[in-house]
Parts: C-alpha cells; structure tokens; sequence
C-alpha cells in the first residue's frame, strides 16, 4: 500500500521554483486515502525499525536527514512521530540555533560538519548549514555573491558526505502564512507552549517573502543527485509526516543493506 508519491515533491534545480506556486495541503486525495494514512504510517515505522537496525548492524552507510522550515512548520512535530518507534541508540537529532561566539569564528560548516552521522548512524538536523544562507540574507548581513558562494561549498560539502557512504535527505516543511499563525496563537494561548515563544518568531514572520526568496535559492542551488530538497506540504501534519517516512523509507531501501554475516560459526553453540 503506498498512497503518496514522494518524489512530486522533489525540487528540480533546472526549474525556476516558486514557493508561492506550490501547495502547503497535499493535493486531492479521497476521503477512502485518507483513512488509510494511519495504516501506511504504522507499516512504515514497521519497515523504518527494521533498515534502522540493519543500517547499525552492517555500520557501511549513513543517514542524514536535514529539517528546515518557517517557526512552528512542524520540525520537532516531525521527529517525535517519524522516529517514534526506532531504537533511540541508533538515531541522534541535532538543533542549531544561532552561533556562538566560538563557532562564528569558524567557517559556516565546522560546527555542522561535526555532528554528522558516522557509517551505521541515522541523524536528523533541525535546523542547519541552511540557516547561514537564509538568515544572513533576509537580515542584510551578507552579499548575494558570498551567499552564492556558500551555496557552492555547501553542494560540495554533501557531496563529500555523499561520496563517504552518508545519504542525505533534505525537506522543506511547507506552512501557508495563514497556517503559522494559528499555530502561534495555539502557542499564545496554551501555558505549556510559552516556553517555546520567540521574539524572533514574530519578527521572521514579518519578513515571510523574503525568506521564501531565500528558501527558493538556496533549495534550486543546492538540490542535487547527491543531496535532493523535497518541499513537504506541511499544513496536514499526517501529511507532513508519512511524506517524510515514505522518503526516508525509500532512502534506506535503495542502500540495499544487508545484516552482516556471524562472526562466528554458529553451530559450535548448542543451548542446553
Ligand atoms: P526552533 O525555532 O527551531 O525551535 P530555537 O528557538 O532554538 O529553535 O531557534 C533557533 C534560532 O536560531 C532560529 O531563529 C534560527 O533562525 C536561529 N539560527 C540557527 N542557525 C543560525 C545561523 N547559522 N545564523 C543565524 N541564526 C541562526
């Protein structure tokens, strides 16, 4: 049972993209779909459990899943249900927020290139290197032509990652402006959400063209073979989610994994 297609979504770097023309809803789907979303996520998280185990027993390939989107597009909503059911020893989740001093003082990658998963580990970005071509430039603080830069170190940057065993798997969780701001009055109103509310939340918002401009560059220049963007329709969380676990499915799958062989011949073993 597959009752979406993932690779709709993919973004083409020979195509002009404009978000604005893309869907934050998933398309038509019957009512009769719909019902079996529930079904197909649980034989996804079935199917993720076991390429995660076989991904950290054969230790030969990787997994990188970068999360970027608008406050409130539905990152951490994302982790806590695609990854629900996998061993929590094999899967790290990685958030960065705005430099340190330290880490300003090193090139834009030093502190993501660190974090990356080692050959048998599955790790999810929230939030990435896509920050650097993002907020530097909705705020004036860097020059298109060192932001054109940027995106050439960071193709080739996930090509090394690429070419080291590490798939990389990209997505924009899509919100419409109208869906974000429900989602932060839900936030205004619910005393356990407060925590969570930023100025800076407010502020993005009121800059939402410029950081569309931003995401449309950065996705075209950098969706490559090695390292594609999927733009995810992110306003219907189900949706969102089992978009996101068909993709990462279908990642593992096409790594043709296998569990390695014993290292031991079995047969001296006898229970009694
Ligand atoms: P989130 O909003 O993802 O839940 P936080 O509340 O910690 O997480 O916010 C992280 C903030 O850090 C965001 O406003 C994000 O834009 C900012 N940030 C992350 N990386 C960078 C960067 N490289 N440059 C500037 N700001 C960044």
């Amino acid at each position: 049972m597959n009752t979406i297609n993932w690779s709709d979504w993919r973004v083409s770097p020979q195509h002009p993209l404009d978000l604005s023309d893309i869907p934050t809803l998933p398309g038509a789907h019957t009512e009769a779909e719909k019902q079996q979303w529930p079904a197909r996520m649980a034989e996804l998280a079935e199917q993720l459990n076991r390429l995660q185990a076989m991904l950290y027993a054969s230790k030969t390939r990787a997994l990188l899943l970068v999360l970027q989107g608008m406050d409130t597009s539905g990152k951490d909503g994302c982790i806590r249900s695609v990854f629900a059911h996998i061993s929590p020893l094999g899967v790290r989740a990685e958030a960065f927020g705005v430099p340190q001093e330290l880490e300003y003082r090193h090139d834009f990658l030093w502190r993501i290139h660190a974090k990356t998963p080692a050959l048998g580990e599955m790790v999810i970005f929230n939030r990435s290197h896509y920050e650097d071509v993002l907020v530097p430039i909705v705020q004036n603080t860097l020059e298109h032509s060192m932001c054109e830069e940027r995106h050439q170190h960071i193709r080739h940057f996930e090509s090394l990652l690429h070419d080291s065993g590490v798939a990389v798997v990209k997505c924009y969780l899509h919100i419409s402006k109208q869906e974000q701001k429900k989602r932060l009055q839900a936030r205004l109103d619910d005393p356990l959400k407060h925590w969570k509310v930023q100025a800076s939340d407010f502020e993005d918002r009121r800059h939402w063209r410029a950081y569309m401009h931003a995401y449309e560059n950065a996705m075209q220049a950098t969706s490559t073979d090695a390292a594609p963007w999927y733009v995810v329709p992110a306003d219907s969380k189900p949706y969102r989610d089992l978009l996101v676990a068909e993709l990462l499915v279908h990642t593992l799958q096409s790594m043709s994994l296998v569990m390695p062989s014993p290292k031991l011949d079995l047969t001296h073993f006898k229970m009694k």
